[in-house]
Formats: C-alpha cells, structure tokens, sequence
C-alpha cells in the first residue's frame, strides 16, 4: 500500500479502466497491458491538446505498463467503487497460475447477476449445468465437475417431473426455483449461443479438450453458494463433500489432484503440491496415510487420462465418437478398467 491518498489521482483515465473492467468482468495482468497502454496513449494525447504538455505525446506500449500501474489502477478503481458495494477479489487461476481479479458486486448474490440479461429458461439450463456439474459428474468414483459441449446439448430441457423439479438431489436452490414446469427448455442454438455468452462474461471456461468448468471468477463469486448448495452441513470433519477445497491454498478444487483413497477429502491444486509436499518427508496423504499418486485427478483429467478414453481416441481419431465416449465413461457404472488390457 503506497501512503498517497489514491483518491486525489483519480481522472478519466481510472473511468476507461473500470469501464473496461465491467465490460469483461475478470481481469489479469496480461489482459490489463494492453487497454492500460491503450488509455495511457490516448491520456498523453489529450494532455498535449490540451496544451498541457509540450513534448510530443508518447505511444505507450503494452509491455511498458508494468505490474506496479496494474495495480495502481486496481486500487484506484477499488476505492472509487466501494461505496457502491462493488469490490475487486483476486484469486489465482487453478492451472495458469495467474492472478485473476474479478468485479464483485456485494450487493446482489451472484446467481442473481448470472440472471441479468438472461431469460428464465437460461437461468433454468445454466442451474442444470452447475447442478450437472457439481452432483451427476462429481462422485466419490469420479470428480470431472466438468462437462462437453455434447452433455451439455441434453441439458438443454428440464428432465420430466419424474424425479421432482430442478435437477437431481442436492442440487439445492430457492433463489433459482422458479415455476419448471412452465419452462419448454431451449433448443440446441440457444445452448451454444448460453455456453458461449457464459465464457465470454467469465463465468464459465471450455479447455482445450472441448470441457466447460467453472472460471477462476465464478469460483470466487459462488464460493458460498457452490458450499451451501451442494455440501452437507451436517457431514462430519473429513467426510467426502462435493465441494473441496485444496490442502494448501484452502481455495476450491475443481482441477487439481486427490487421495487415491476413494473416500478421503483431501485435494491439491497442481500448482499448490509442489511446494506442499517440500516440507513434508513423505508423499502421504496428510489425513489418511495414503501414498499420494499424483495420478488421481480432479476435472476432465479424470475422464482424460482413463485408458477407455485414451484408447476411445486412437481408435476414432480426433472427433469422431469422443463425446458419446466422454459420457459413457462419465456415466458408466462399473470403474474405470485400467488395468484392462
Ligand atoms: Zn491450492
Ligand atoms: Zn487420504
């Protein structure tokens, strides 16, 4: 923290950062240079046409705006948006390791913001797809807390009444009930057209590998939700829950590592186990005992590096069959058979 009173040095150039600050919803340092050099270049221009400045304006270039502006500006524009409740939290991204800051509106819970701009039917698929997430594809056998384009695509009507509303068992929710038997559903387009606006407003993220998982800001902003909605209160200390959070960092892991023991809790972030395990003698689970693989994973990893997968892809080369396969290796009842073979 510099002593300056920040709030003296506010101007129209703090007003374009948060301006584009609230168009994306996240920010990383990365993303800051070049708007930060863009706004820098544009304010030496009207400085000199203003007159006040004699030397020609100079370009700003991004990898001239270094990590100290960066966080001026955050500052800045954190101060300037307290008393309207907004807030900016930063968490580190699970794999880049990145510094993520997001836009906090502390006012309206977080499923509230997702509904702006959304129709009840969208609201209605997106709680489909979290609930998906954190209950049908998050189990003691198998934590993907992801899903493909294609599973998606068949969440796209709520499943018929028979079992009761709103997806499956916890996935909780007074705030996102709204009449699901009034609600048609949406049509395949109008899938793309949600998945697609939820990753360009941040919340959601699709890897590589064609998987939509929760962003670093969504983790962040439904921390609260995302325990209150699909965890037991009542479980006791170490027992399995379907949020978890990492041994080192205490953040939520949805891609990360776990205790090859079935039923233990414990989880750690790729980029947290490193300097976890380098104060420990043994690579043990620190709750169970449990020789620690590294090769038991959290997220589409789990899916990914299954051998049916691995073989599903040789065989059907790229596209082809891999999404039928993702599901039935998500869904299927029996273990993953990797020792088959
Ligand atoms: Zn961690
Ligand atoms: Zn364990």
């Amino acid at each position: 923290m510099e002593d300056e009173d920040i709030s003296h040095h506010y101007d129209n150039s703090h007003r374009a950062f948060l301006q584009a600050f609230m168009a994306r919803g996240t920010m990383t340092f990365n993303q800051a240079q070049p708007i930060l050099a863009a706004i820098f270049t544009a304010h030496d221009e009207n400085e000199h046409k203003k007159g006040n400045s004699d030397e020609e304006p100079e370009v700003t270039r991004p990898e001239q705006v270094t990590r100290e502006d960066f966080e001026s500006y955050v500052s800045a524009v954190s101060a300037a948006i307290s008393p309207f409740d907004m807030e900016i939290r930063s968490i580190t991204h699970q794999v880049s390791k990145e510094r993520v800051y997001s836009l906090i509106n502390m006012t309206s819970d977080p499923m509230t913001q997702l509904a702006t701009l959304r129709s009840a039917e969208e609201m209605a698929f997106v709680r489909r797809v979290i609930d998906a997430m954190f209950d049908r594809y998050n189990s003691p056998r198998m934590e993907v807390l992801c899903l493909d384009g294609m599973q998606a695509n068949k969440l796209r009507t709520a499943p018929r009444n028979e079992d009761g509303e709103s997806g499956n068992g916890n996935g909780a929710g007074e705030n996102g009930s709204q009449a699901v038997g009034s609600l048609k559903g949406l049509k395949s387009s109008e899938v793309e057209q949600v998945l697609r606006g939820l990753v360009d407003e941040g919340w959601f993220e699709r890897s590589r590998a064609g998987f939509y998982s929760l962003s670093a800001r969504a983790l962040t902003e439904l921390r609260q939700w995302l325990v209150d909605a699909y965890n037991d209160p009542e479980a006791g200390d170490g027992e399995w829950q379907r949020v978890k959070f990492c041994e080192a960092c205490r953040e939520i892991v949805t891609v990360g590592q776990r205790c090859a023991e079935r039923d233990c809790c414990i989880r750690l972030h790729d980029i947290c186990q490193e300097a976890f395990w380098r104060t420990r003698k043994e690579r043990v689970c620190p709750r169970c005992s449990t020789g620690w693989t590294g090769k038991n994973f959290v997220g589409e990893r789990a899916v990914t590096e299954t051998e049916a997968y691995q073989r599903g892809r040789r065989r059907s080369g790229r596209g082809g069959g891999r999404s039928s396969l993702v599901e039935d290796i998500m869904d299927g009842g029996e273990d993953e058979d990797e020792d088959e073979e």
